[in-house]
């Protein structure tokens, strides 16, 4: 049988690590940070991953790259191969090039530009986040070239850049000149964000809505209160009714969702005046909101202005309530294939039945169902990204490889 003789190929990897510690050392050399972040960008990375394709034997490799004049190479690389199987509906893996900056690197027990091996376990910076995926991905292309293996569905492999800074010139760039490629019918998977047993699928996000708020009053002395408007206290009581009616306002709760709420959190707030003895003119904070899929974005800012209005008579100051940031909420449906067929395969390879849940971060899937495809998020994996110390499982590697292996030999289609 072809599904065994796939699933042992992959198997070989977890006796015999070699090939995942060289490609997680590649990878991790290449210091693949955006430019916003002092980095190079992707390109050095994504020509690895280009000559390791062609290696296996897969041709049909497709550049979208993005222009960016502030990385040397004038482009961010956006790479897509695909594998064609029995069919053309394709299952698609989409795994990120760019990483982040180190931080402290007083913080790290090593090298993080170093691969380091414990055991199953790899050090360094991005190697969960993202190489993790991008290193199944091509484990799989690998094998089902090796093995001569036509899957029952075609495999579509996407490596893209800038998912760290807004993926604009990522899968935003390759969506919006390259929509073609992916079909309503095809099955989608992100596997940048999981669980270390890879128990959960992230179906759904809540909208997000990231508000200024500016309140003016008049500057004054403080031992003379009554001259000025305090806009530090204004703002202050504009912060707490704001927590509480906003919530009051939108009360429905979706247990898929951990909160199970929207939320409605002041968070930052801007410097005022340098003195304790001056009483501030002006004071500016801002909220973050996390919208439950069916509460709109529009109704949210209209609910903020009324309560600015309330708030601005009672002080006598005015309050400007204005949208710094905005992204609407998505969800797949439970019931479409991609969240049946990766269940099922989960609970083959690991042995634990994955439960879908709704999450309150923003990943590109949402970029995928806004197009109306639909995406889930899932993989195995230690939540290490971005940390100091970041690590990997090697056997995790293998094992999604194979999760993503079943789906692709499965007959259903
Ligand atoms: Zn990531």
């Amino acid at each position: 049988m072809d599904d065994d003789r796939l699933l042992e190929a992959l198997d070989k990897h977890l006796k015999r690590p070699e090939r995942v510690v060289a490609l997680q050392t590649a990878l991790t050399a290449c210091k693949a940070m955006g430019p916003e972040n002092g980095g190079r960008g992707e390109m050095e990375k994504a020509r690895l991953i280009a000559g390791w394709l062609k290696d296996f034997g897969l041709d049909d490799l497709c550049w979208e790259n993005a222009p960016d004049t502030r990385v040397p190479d004038g482009a961010r690389p956006n790479l897509v191969a695909v594998l064609p199987g029995r069919s053309d509906r394709k299952l698609w893996l989409f795994g990120h090039m760019d990483v982040v900056p180190p931080g402290d690197l007083a913080a790290w027990t090593s090298d993080p530009w170093q691969v380091r091996q414990e055991g199953d376990r790899l050090y360094g910076r991005g190697v969960v986040d993202n190489q993790q995926a991008i290193i199944s991905m091509l484990l799989l292309a690998k094998e089902l070239r090796a093995q001569k293996i036509a899957p029952s569905l075609s495999l579509g492999l996407v490596f893209m850049s800038d998912e760290e800074c807004g993926s604009d010139y990522g899968l935003g760039h390759l969506l919006a000149h390259s929509r073609e490629l992916f079909r309503a019918d095809d099955l989608y998977i992100v596997p940048d964000s999981g669980s270390p047993r890879g128990d959960i699928i992230e179906v759904a996000e809540k909208g997000q809505l990231w508000l200024q708020v500016r309140v003016t009053g008049k500057q004054c002395h403080a031992a003379w209160p009554h001259e000025g408007r305090n806009a530090f206290l204004a703002g202050a009581d504009m912060a707490l009714s704001c927590h509480k009616r906003l919530h009051a306002a939108f009360p429905e709760e979706d247990p898929l969702f951990d909160p199970p709420g929207s939320t409605f959190v002041p968070s930052k707030h801007e410097a005022n005046v340098p003195n304790i003895n001056t009483v501030p003119g002006s004071d500016v904070f801002y909220m973050d909101c996390r919208l439950l899929p069916g509460i709109s974005a529009g109704a949210a800012l209209e609910e903020a202005r009324n309560i600015a209005a309330r708030t601005a008579r009672r002080w006598g100051v005015a309050i400007d309530v204005r949208v710094e940031r905005e992204q609407a909420s998505s969800a797949s449906p439970l019931s479409c294939p991609v969240v049946t067929l990766l269940t099922d395969a989960v609970e083959r390879v690991h042995n634990v039945r994955p439960k879908p849940v709704g999450i309150g971060g923003a990943t590109v899937a949402a970029l995928l169902r806004h197009k109306g495809l639909h995406a889930v998020v899932w993989s195995t994996l230690e939540s290490t990204c971005h940390q100091p110390d970041e690590y990997c499982s090697i056997s995790a590697t293998v094992k999604d490889a194979q999760v993503f292996a079943r789906i692709l030999m499965c007959d259903h289609a």
